[in-house]
């Protein structure tokens, strides 16, 4: 642990102050008066932190350190695991999406996929942005296309381009052009996590049907903004979910809860 500590340290942190802007993405009751906060960061990925007198009524940080609050944070790192919270200002309290049962649900498995599959103490930008422009449609800042399902931002097809490109940020895309095991181009039947891709007829034992509708929602998905999400019918969405997760369990030993 220390040398872990000292490496990161070496890498990113200077001890001591610092400030970053960050997302809550679990906010603990601890102890009298406090909480612990699992924070996204957007130079330093993972921080565990602790408010202390968070839940004092009259507290400074006020009722922003729930989870969905976009902050710009000055923390302090001291000896402990936990940095302590010195200062929190609202970028964006997405007010609108925890008056939305749907969004809320969704934001809640968002940051909860974020938690599992995004733990390192290392800047995403990729992973940091994606999260923030998720939120902030789920707040309702910007419409998602009609040409998608119709579902919206709190909807499946939403959820799966998000988990897509949380995956893709993550480092753990799937194979989509060609046969993840033999790389043949042409009649790509099936998708396998353990291969990590699409695969075609003759390899796919071991793998799942994929329709084409599925297989080309993923492709359109993460080539799209997240706000312009391809159109595809309940079936083929729920064989991307699978896939998705599949290649999840087998690549980065991570298990999401259902995207929606
Ligand atoms: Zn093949």
């Amino acid at each position: 642990m220390g040398s872990v500590r000292a490496v990161l340290q070496g890498a990113w942190a200077v001890p001591g102050t610092f400030k970053t802007e960050a997302v809550v993405l679990r906010s603990i009751r601890f102890g009298e008066a406090d909480r612990v906060l699992h924070l996204y960061s957007a130079t330093r990925g993972r921080i565990g932190a602790i408010a202390k007198g968070a839940r004092r009524p009259r507290s400074r940080f006020g009722g922003r350190l729930e989870p969905f609050f976009r902050l710009d944070m000055v923390l302090h790192e001291g000896r402990g695991e936990l940095a302590t919270v010195t200062g929190a200002s609202t970028v964006a309290g997405h007010p609108r999406l925890r008056e939305n049962g749907p969004a809320l649900n969704a934001a809640g498995r968002a940051c909860d996929a974020v938690l599992r599959l995004l733990d390192a103490a290392e800047p995403n930008p990729a992973g940091y942005n994606l999260l923030c422009r998720y939120l902030a449609l789920l707040d309702g800042e910007g419409s998602v296309d009609g040409s998608g399902s119709g579902d919206g931002a709190a909807g499946l097809s939403t959820a799966l381009a998000f988990r897509l490109k949380l995956t893709l940020a993550a480092g753990f895309a799937p194979e989509l052009a060609s046969c993840a095991r033999c790389g043949e181009g042409d009649g790509l039947v099936g998708f396998s996590g353990a291969a990590g891709g699409v695969v075609c007829g003759a390899c796919e034992g071991g793998g799942f049907g994929l329709s084409g509708d599925a297989h080309r929602f993923m492709v359109e998905a993460l080539g799209a903004p997240l706000a312009s999400v391809p159109a595809a019918r309940e079936p083929a969405l729920r064989q991307v979910e699978r896939a998705v997760s599949e290649t999840l369990e087998y690549h980065a030993h991570v298990r999401l809860r259902a995207a929606a």
